[in-house]
């Protein structure tokens, strides 16, 4: 069922409440790995998590839904904007990190969900802790990683979780992974579960065997996927099998629809010239879709969050 928009009294209350961090019709192209889509009409970057329970106690009590943003890397926002719901950015506030533990084989990590993946591998590398290396050349923030269990090379960011802070409703929650039970590409958050933070036990190695791993998946990474704009793969794997392969022998390859092309080099990626449109990336998966069905019986799932 569609959602209503947000309407002129719900908005004049939110810029009411919400005034030092609201932003009225934020373009969020810019903020997206494709770079295509409209913008938000209520867009909320809480510096903290006090700001954050504010937001969502207004948001709940005027009745409107909300979705969360981290980097943006694995998000397609539609042309037309997101008006029906307020897009609450995490990727500004909640950047700390820190060592919070340490003993002779370990360390406990604390990170806010707005990190970087980047910087907390750089932290390793820097430490010389073990455990994030396969993950390194991902894109986007803790907070997406752990809503998408983003994951690469036979690791994902579950692999080391101690246990995740997550804002439920107006009650902060820690969840551990035997709760949330994540699955591959689905981190087993409940529907408007935001996570703030996470723990990470790491064991030590040493920074030279951390650094010369992360060179060698980045390297793997440069050769794997094509160069230009792209959100990495844009269907899941079926089980048993790669997206990449049974598109490839559909005849993907090289397809194209407006400013969007599926890469003559990787089959599950799609890659975007700069007056491409959020249409024609989802027409273009909606044949790379029909494709594989047709040719194998198997319907592919997006991995890319639509929106
Ligand atoms: C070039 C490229 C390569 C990529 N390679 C890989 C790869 O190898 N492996 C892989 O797994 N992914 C890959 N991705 C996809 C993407 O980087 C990951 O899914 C990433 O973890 C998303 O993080 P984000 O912060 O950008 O999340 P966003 O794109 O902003 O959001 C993704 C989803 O997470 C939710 N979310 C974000 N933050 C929070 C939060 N704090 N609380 C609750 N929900 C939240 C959003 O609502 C949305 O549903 C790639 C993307 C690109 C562009």
């Amino acid at each position: 069922m569609e959602s209503s928009l947000i309407n002129a009294e719900q908005k004049s209350e939110l810029k009411h409440a919400l005034a030092g961090f609201l932003v009225e019709n934020e373009p969020l192209a810019p903020k997206t790995a494709f770079k295509t889509g409209g913008s938000a009409a209520i867009y909320l970057q809480p510096k903290n998590l006090s700001e954050l329970v504010l937001a969502v106690k207004t948001l709940t009590w005027l009745e409107l839904k909300f979705l969360v943003m981290g980097g943006g890397s694995n998000l397609l926002v539609a042309d037309a904007g997101i008006n029906d719901k307020a897009v609450i950015s995490l990727a500004r506030g909640f950047k700390g990190y820190e060592i919070v533990g340490s003993d002779s084989d370990s360390v406990m990590i604390r990170a806010g969900s707005g990190v970087r993946l980047a910087a907390l591998i750089q932290l390793s590398l820097i430490g010389g802790y073990s455990g994030w290396e396969n993950l390194a050349g991902i894109p986007g923030t803790l907070g997406g990683a752990l809503a998408m269990n983003a994951g690469a090379h036979g690791a994902t960011i579950y692999d080391y979780v101690s246990a995740v802070r997550v804002l439920r409703g107006t009650e902060l929650i820690w969840l551990t992974r035997a709760e949330l039970k994540p699955v591959y590409r689905n981190g087993g958050l409940a529907g408007q579960d935001i996570v703030v933070a996470a723990y990470f036990h790491l064991p030590r190695t040493t920074s030279r065997e951390v650094t010369a791993r992360v060179v060698e998946i980045k390297q793997q990474r440069r050769q794997r996927l094509p160069p230009g704009r792209h959100a990495g793969s844009v269907f899941k794997n079926p089980a048993g099998d790669f997206a990449a392969r049974l598109l490839d022998k559909a005849g993907c390859k090289g397809l194209r629809s407006g400013g969007a092309q599926v890469s003559e080099q990787h089959a599950n990626v799609i890659v975007v010239e700069k007056d491409a449109t959020t249409r024609d990336i989802t027409d273009l998966m909606a044949e790379m879709r029909d494709r594989v069905e047709q040719s194998f019986g198997i319907v592919l799932e997006p991995e890319i969050r639509m929106f």
